[in-house]
């Protein structure tokens, strides 16, 4: 990442851009989480904030694993919610598949609630842990950073 320059910054949808945990203390079933029902997710705190700031002078990507048969509920909720345009939506299979799409955007800052995922990303991308139940305890693990917020993350990536 250079700072000044445009970037271009990757988003994980779930946990990170699309709020799950009132849906979650419903159910543990994931396929229903991440079905229909996801479309009555909330929007992250500071998720608007954040996406409106960067869309000003970065270009703002979304990079989310789910099957394929609940991808148009992903892509409904990002229009619905965040005004989000399609063509910047991408999905993966499985998580280390989120990394080859990071390389192949050349995404220079991602951001993620699943360390696994962040793992797999290797090379000059910016990679930050979206942990705000502060499960991670450390400021950083290796070359990723951990932010509590999507504000922490604004902060660091412009
Ligand atoms: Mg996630």
């Amino acid at each position: 990442m250079v700072k000044g320059e445009k970037q271009k910054i990757g988003f994980d949808l779930d946990g990170v851009l699309a709020d799950h945990k009132k849906i979650k203390k419903k159910t543990a079933d994931k396929n229903y989480i991440y079905g229909k029902a996801s479309l009555g997710a909330g929007v992250m705190a500071g998720a608007r904030g954040a996406l409106k700031t960067l869309g000003k002078d970065h270009e703002v990507f979304v990079i989310s694993r789910r099957r394929p048969d609940n991808r148009r509920y992903a892509r409904k909720w990002l229009k619905d919610n965040l005004d989000f345009p399609k063509n910047k939506i991408f999905f993966a299979d499985r998580d280390e598949d989120k990394a080859k799409i990071v390389k192949k955007l050349g995404i220079n800052a991602f951001i993620d609630d699943k360390m696994s995922v962040l793992k797999h990303i290797k090379g000059r991308t910016g990679k930050f842990l979206f942990d705000e139940s502060e499960v991670y305890k450390k400021d950083r693990y290796g070359s990723i950073k951990v932010v509590r917020s999507l504000k922490d993350f604004l902060r660091l990536v412009i």
